[in-house]
């Protein structure tokens, strides 16, 4: 497939970019580091790889609006310097780059944060101080300095943070603006901080581009209405703005607006009906990872351009792969947050679990092998795999073996997990790339010892065996694996589930779904989550709230720490999980002793009360072990393998963790 409209050039004020591709800004920790060469590679990576605009992550315009302590910013003459390192570096690759001035308001991670009012964000300790009119003024002329410098330090123009529940949305509505002033009370005046805002950077940034960051549904209760937002929209667009990006929901919002269960391009309707209302291009953003659903959004008119984020981090040269017909070899966004957004909130440098090369450019270098060698993979799960691929771009020749038929290893059960439907593309990402790496693949045999004589360096990631629970009555019936629950073993209609951790959750997510998933198809997936129109209810959540389909069956979830559930899931998704359950009635239980299971159900004990729960079946999501069943055979044979994955650690085990030491491991090989 062709992207025509993806890939035609278009004009924002003075710039022309050569397609409609914008990278939306992403807040990755770099700048922070201190080595420019390192930030600089970073973008100029994504300007090689054909990207039309990139935005970059936010830039405080003074210490009281930073993030966090320290948050990176144009400051002073050296930021300049270090800036322009990087414009440079963009645009001696071709690219285009526009610097994000983020004002954090009362999201900002201090005790000198500043906002309209006094009053504290619910995701924050600081309560923040409502500023007077000299307070105002000032931060007003901070940005406008900021937007300034950014200029000087070569950018392309300016993004202005005004969605998302930072400073500007702030203003914008009575949730937080409380004041009495002429920055407060009607629109006209909530709005004037952001106008103010807007008029002031147009006239710091000369003919630089100024595109404007507007909140189209803010997922709070008492937020903007539809008729504000176009009427702001217009307004942004008479002081000066030359495009509207979009933002969906603020931080504090109770509705996930990017994680993996939310269906591509969700928000994009909201979009489509603000650009007829305004004469600037409008930019869709939010769930958008193929050029398929991009060029889409373009095609039905929908949006003027497209915004992607983390798909940049997946593959910097997704709009390169997109133009030369080979979209199936983009590595692929699963929005899963695993290594970006749960990174970010820990204070971690950014990555990508696909692709651990994001933001490690400089680092972690695949360089052509100096002796070629020969190279036996065992396991085609996401650690072989990434191992394989990387040994064979080396120019080492790789032979692929696994027992299943196809290559994947568990990811083939993380895509079951209704709302983890995004597993599948990694899948076939990982099949398309080995088709055409010259990998020989050896699939739907055991391998055994014997079979790895002759290479020069065998590598073992056969994975993990899951664990028992060494319950009594565990070998009876109605005790299931994980595995075979996902696979589709009939399970009854009141089911234990032992065990919450990733697997756990995800099996009672798929034990009580029933039907479509939701992730598949917006308007359920609204329903299910409350989200309604803004035209109707301002800040755009329904008014009967969330409506999700009744559960398939009744389960219990268990743990044996004494703690809520869930604590240790990511960062950023895992009230997400909790919710979802919460809504379909799973019942979260921690501190369990599990006694027996019986006929009549599982015997339990909590807080020293024995009960009996009366289930059908009991699933065990134990944790698991390594599988290096391999091992000892091989040492025997004088064979030494390089053990990776669930084979060397399966604690906490995850997907990047098994990418990330595959291809560690076969950059030094
Ligand atoms: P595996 O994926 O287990 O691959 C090992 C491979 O080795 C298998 O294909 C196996 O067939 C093969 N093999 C073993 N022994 C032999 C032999 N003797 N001969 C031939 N072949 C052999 N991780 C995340 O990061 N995020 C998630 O959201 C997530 N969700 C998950 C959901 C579920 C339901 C499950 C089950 C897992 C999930 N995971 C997730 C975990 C993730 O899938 C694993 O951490 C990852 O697959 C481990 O990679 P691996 O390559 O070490 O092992
Ligand atoms: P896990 O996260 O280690 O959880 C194992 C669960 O089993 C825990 O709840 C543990 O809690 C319990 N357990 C451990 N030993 C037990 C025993 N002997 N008897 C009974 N219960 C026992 O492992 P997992 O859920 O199998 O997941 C494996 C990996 O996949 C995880 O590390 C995770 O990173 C990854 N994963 C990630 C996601 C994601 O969304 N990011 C999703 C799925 C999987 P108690 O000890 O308190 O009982
Ligand atoms: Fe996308 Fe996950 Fe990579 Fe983040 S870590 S960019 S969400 S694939």
């Amino acid at each position: 497939m062709t992207y025509p409209h993806l890939l035609s050039p278009i004009t924002l004020g003075s710039l022309t970019l050569h397609n409609r591709v914008v990278m939306g800004s992403m807040h990755t920790g770099l700048e922070e580091t201190g080595d420019w060469n390192r930030v600089a590679e970073f973008y100029a990576t994504r300007a090689r790889g054909g990207v039309g605009l990139m935005v970059t992550g936010g830039m405080a315009p003074n210490r009281e609006g930073g993030v966090f302590p320290g948050a990176a910013g144009l400051f002073s003459a050296q930021d300049i310097e270090n800036h322009r390192i990087v414009t440079d570096r963009v645009h001696a690759a071709g690219g285009r780059i526009a610097m994000q001035i983020l004002h954090a308001g009362r999201y900002a991670y201090g005790k000198d944060c500043v906002s309209a009012s006094a009053v504290k964000s619910p995701i924050s300790p600081f309560v923040p101080q409502a500023l007077d009119e000299d307070g105002i003024e000032k931060q007003i002329a901070d940005i406008a300095t900021a937007a300034a410098r950014a200029i000087e330090a070569g950018y392309d123009g300016v993004e202005v943070m005004g969605s998302e529940g930072y400073f500007l949305n702030q203003f914008l509505v009575r949730h937080v603006n409380r004041r009495a002033d002429r920055w407060g009370g009607a629109y006209e005046n909530r709005m004037r901080l952001p106008l103010e805002v807007v008029l002031r950077v147009r006239a710091a940034i000369g003919e630089g581009v100024l595109i404007y960051r507007l909140s189209l549904i803010d997922l709070v209760p008492d937020g903007s209405s539809w008729d504000e937002v176009v009427q702001l929209a217009r307004a942004v667009q008479a002081a000066g703005a030359d495009v509207l990006n979009t933002g969906i929901g603020w931080h504090e919002a109770r509705v996930p607006t990017i994680a993996t269960s939310v269906p591509r391009a969700a928000f994009a309707h909201l979009t489509a009906r603000l650009r007829p209302e305004v004469g600037i291009p409008v930019i869709a953003s939010n769930r958008i990872n193929t050029p398929e659903v991009a060029e889409g959004l373009l095609a039905a008119g929908m949006a003027d351009m497209v915004s992607m984020a983390r798909p940049f981090l997946a593959d910097p040269d997704f709009v390169a792969k997109a133009a030369a017909g080979r979209a199936a070899e983009i590595a692929p966004c699963i929005a899963c947050n695993q290594a970006c957004l749960d990174h970010t909130f820990s204070g971690k440098l950014t990555s990508c679990l696909v692709n651990p090369r994001a933001c490690h450019e400089t680092e972690l270098v695949i360089a052509p092998a100096a002796a070629p060698k020969r190279v036996a993979v065992v396991g085609a799960g996401p650690a072989g795999l990434a191992a394989a691929l990387t040994a064979a771009e080396r120019g080492h020749r790789v032979v692929l073996f696994d027992r299943a038929p196809v290559v994947g290893g568990q990811l083939h059960l993380a895509a079951r997990v209704p709302g983890k439907e995004e597993f599948r593309g990694l899948i076939d990402w990982f099949a398309a790339r080995v088709a055409t790496s010259g990998i020989e693949t050896r699939l739907g045999a055991d391998v055994v010892a014997a079979d790895l004589t002759g290479f020069d360096t065998v590598v073992l990631a056969s994975g993990i065996t899951p664990r028992a629970a060494g319950i009594a009555g565990e070998a009876g019936p109605q005790v299931l694996g994980y595995r075979d629950v996902l696979r589709g073993a009939p399970v009854g209609p009141r089911v234990a589930v032992i065990g919450a951790g990733g697997i756990g959750f995800d099996v009672a997510e798929f034990l009580v779904h029933q039907g479509q998933s939701p992730a598949l198809d917006a308007g359920l997936w609204r329903r299910e989550w409350g989200v309604g129109d803004p035209a109707l209810v301002p800040g755009g959540l329904a008014a009967d709230g969330p409506q999700p389909e009744p559960p398939a069956r009744e389960v219990w979830l268990l743990q044996r720490k004494p703690e809520k559930p869930g604590r240790k899931l990511g960062k950023t998704t895992g009230w997400i999980h909790r919710a979802a359950l919460q809504m379909k009635g799973v019942r979260m239980l921690g501190g369990v002793t599990y006694d027996a299971v019986t006929r009549e159900g599982l015997a339990i004990t909590v807080n020293g009360v024995a009960q009996l729960l009366p289930v059908d079946h009991v699933v065990i999501c134990a944790g698991q072990e390594p599988e290096r069943g391999l091992l000892a055979p091989l040492q025997a044979m004088g064979i030494v393998p390089h053990v990776i994955g669930g084979a060397d650690v399966a604690a906490e085990l995850d997907a990047k963790r098994a990418i990330d030491q595959g291809t560690r491991l076969a950059a030094i090989l």
